[in-house]
């Protein structure tokens, strides 16, 4: 497990790791009424910090608490004071190598019933070593037992902490089952994505990912992937339904996410992907989307806040 730096953001202040509690009793812990985001800081060459697509983060939460019903967050909070708040964080610590920082706002108010508007929040901020969930060699993914939650149960577009039950028992099947990963599959039998990443294949020359509407999360990794195989390698990006047997016959698979970065799937279900080794497609987009990253890709520094 990542072993969390010492200085966190909670409360609007800087506190000791251990220091920052919430209580038994909040809607937070008691119903996992959080909403939350991940972003990675890179250092270049020089020691300079970047964080990628910060200001899409802050967007994403503030739909996430929207969708829910949290209504305390967004009149307390602006991206001004959001960048600010991350920076003060990364200069609170020491930071030699790149890190995930983990942001949740939290429905801190006590037996506040099952509810959620005009109930308090706090946010957290705290970081952890940026070691990838996924290998960038190579994954093998199992189809889960369990179904994706649909948009009208608990939606996936909002990234709320209390649905992750449902990623961590499709995790902890594949990886019972001897696999990395799960794929998951909406209601109707079509792919969504990963426990924790989306998914896209190659398939006769074009790009194709599960339309935003297949309960899935909407990764900000996606959406670059999206508009990076268009602008860069000049490639047809599909967004439909993608059955489960086109993932098996695909020339390329590959999973995209913050703690995933882009991971290349292997083999599905006991059936080898292609060749069974990294695809060029595949290949080619690791490595642009590692260089935006770190900032050693120039036409994509508007993704980029230095910190
Ligand atoms: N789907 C799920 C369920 C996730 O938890 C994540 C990770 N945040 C993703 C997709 C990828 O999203 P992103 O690219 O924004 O990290």
């Amino acid at each position: 497990m990542a072993k969390i730096y010492p200085k966190v953001y909670f409360g609007n202040r800087i506190v000791e790791a251990d220091e920052a509690h919430l209580s038994v009793a909040s809607s937070a812990v008691l119903y996992g009424l959080s909403v939350y985001t991940v972003f990675p800081v890179s250092l270049d060459t020089s020691g300079k910090k970047f964080a990628f697509r910060l200001p899409e983060h802050f967007e994403r939460l503030l739909n996430s608490a929207k969708i829910i019903g949290i209504d305390t967050f967004e009149p307390k909070w602006n991206y001004p004071k959001f960048k600010k708040a991350v920076q003060v964080l990364i200069d609170a610590n020491i930071i030699t190598n790149s890190i995930y920082v983990r942001v949740t706002v939290h429905v801190d108010a006590q037996i506040a019933g099952t509810k959620s508007r005009g109930l308090s929040t706090a946010l957290s901020m705290f970081i952890y070593d940026a070691v990838p969930i996924l290998n960038y060699e190579g994954v093998r993914l199992k189809t889960s037992v369990w179904r994706r939650i649909p948009d009208y149960a608990i939606p996936s577009r909002a990234k709320v902490n209390g649905a992750y039950v449902n990623s961590v028992l499709a995790k902890q099947d594949a990886i019972d089952s001897g696999y990395d990963d799960c794929i998951f599959l909406d209601v109707d039998g079509h792919v969504c994505e990963l426990s924790a990443a989306n998914i896209f294949i190659v398939r006769h020359g074009r790009i194709i990912t599960p339309a935003a509407t297949h309960d899935l999360l909407e990764g900000i990794n996606r959406r670059s992937i999206i508009e990076l195989a268009q602008a860069e390698l000049g490639m047809e990006v599909i967004e439909r339904s993608i059955d489960l047997t086109e993932l098996y016959i695909a020339d390329e698979v590959f999973a995209t996410g913050t703690s995933t970065n882009i991971a290349p799937v292997l083999e599905i279900d006991a059936r080898v992907i292609a060749n069974g080794k990294i695809g060029p497609i595949t290949k080619k987009l690791q490595k642009i989307h590692h260089d935006i990253r770190h900032g050693s890709h120039i036409s994509a520094d508007d993704w980029l806040t230095i910190l």
